[in-house]
C-alpha cells in the first residue's frame, strides 16, 4: 500500500546512487530522521536537483511503501546559500550537520533539535557573531537538549549555593565549589572546568535562554577561550566521542 505525505525537512546527508540518482538523510518536523531515495535528482534538468542538497530546508512530498520513503517534489524554504561560499563556515555547518546525524534516532523525533540545528546555520550563515562562539554555544545547547543539561544549582558535593567561583564536573553534569574541589584527591584537569563568574553565566544563559537567543551574548576575550573548550569538550565527553571527522577538518583549518 502506497501512501502521499508532505513533512518540512532538512537535508543532513547526500550520498549518490547510480547514475543520477541519491539517497539523502534528512531530519523532519514532527518525523526525525528519515532516509528517503531520490530518484533521477542528479540529472541536470532536475528541477529537484537543487533542493536535495546538503543544508536545504524544504517542504518534502514523498511517497511511502514498506516503511520506505521516496521522493516525489520538494519545494525548497531555505539553503543558507552564503554557507557555502567560505569554507570555514562551510566546516564548521558540516559538523553542525554530522553531530545532528549521530545524535538523531530513526523513529524518534524532538522538534526542539531541528529548530537548534536551523537556528545554527542560520547563524552561520548570517550572523555576524564568531563562528567559535556559535560553535560553542550549540555544543553545550545539544548536550543540554539530550538530557545532559549542567545542574548549576548548587554544589553536588555540600550543595552550597553560593555564588562562583564553581568548578563544572564535565562528565558528571554538575559542579563543585572550590572547597570541596580542593579535597579530590584524584585531580584530573581533563574533568573539570574553573567556572568563574563570568563562564558560569555564560553556561546558565546557554542552557536556560528562548530558542532563538541561545547566541545572544558576549563574553570577554579570556573568557572565550575557556568557553569554547569547555562547550567542545562536554559535548564529546557526554556522546562518549573522541572526535568527529567534520570537526578535525574544521580544526585543520588553524581556526
Ligand atoms: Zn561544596
Amino acid at each position: 500500500m502506497t501512501k502521499e505525505l508532505t513533512i518540512k525537512a532538512l537535508v543532513l546527508r547526500e550520498i549518490p546512487m547510480g547514475e543520477s540518482d541519491k539517497l539523502i538523510t534528512v531530519l523532519a518536523k514532527d518525523m526525525g530522521k528519515l532516509l528517503i531515495s531520490c530518484k533521477g535528482v542528479r540529472n541536470i534538468k532536475s528541477h529537484r536537483l537543487s533542493s536535495t542538497q546538503l543544508f536545504c530546508y524544504d517542504e518534502f512530498t514523498l511517497t511511502e511503501k514498506d516503511e520506505k520513503y521516496y521522493l516525489k517534489e520538494a519545494a525548497l524554504i531555505e539553503n543558507f546559500y552564503s554557507i557555502r561560499e567560505d569554507i570555514e563556515k562551510l566546516a564548521l555547518a558540516q559538523y553542525v550537520l554530522q553531530v545532528t546525524e549521530e545524535v538523531s534516532i530513526e523513529g524518534e523525533y524532538d522538534n526542539s533539535v531541528l529548530s537548534l540545528v536551523l537556528n545554527t546555520l542560520y547563524m552561520i550563515s548570517s550572523s555576524n557573531k564568531g563562528l567559535k562562539h556559535i560553535k560553542a554555544c550549540f555544543e553545550l545547547r545539544i548536550a543540554s537538549i539530550l538530557g545532559f543539561m549542567p545542574d548549576l544549582s548548587e554544589c553536588s558535593v555540600c550543595a552550597r549555593k553560593t555564588p562562583p567561583p564553581f568548578f563544572l564536573d564535565i562528565e558528571g553534569g554538575n559542579i563543585i565549589c572550590k572547597d570541596c574541589m580542593s579535597e579530590i584527591s584524584d585531580f584530573d584537569a581533563w574533568k573539570y572546568a574553573d567556572l568563574s563568574a563570568a563562564l558560569f553565566l555564560a553556561v546558565r544563559y546557554v542552557i536556560s535562554a528562548p530558542p532563538k537567543r541561545v547566541f545572544s551574548f558576549n563574553l570577554g576575550s579570556d573568557e572565550d577561550v575557556k568557553f569554547f573548550d569547555l562547550c567542545e569538550r562536554y559535548l564529546l565527553t557526554h556522546l562518549e566521542k573522541d572526535t568527529f571527522d567534520t570537526l578535525k577538518f574544521y580544526r585543520s583549518l588553524g581556526l
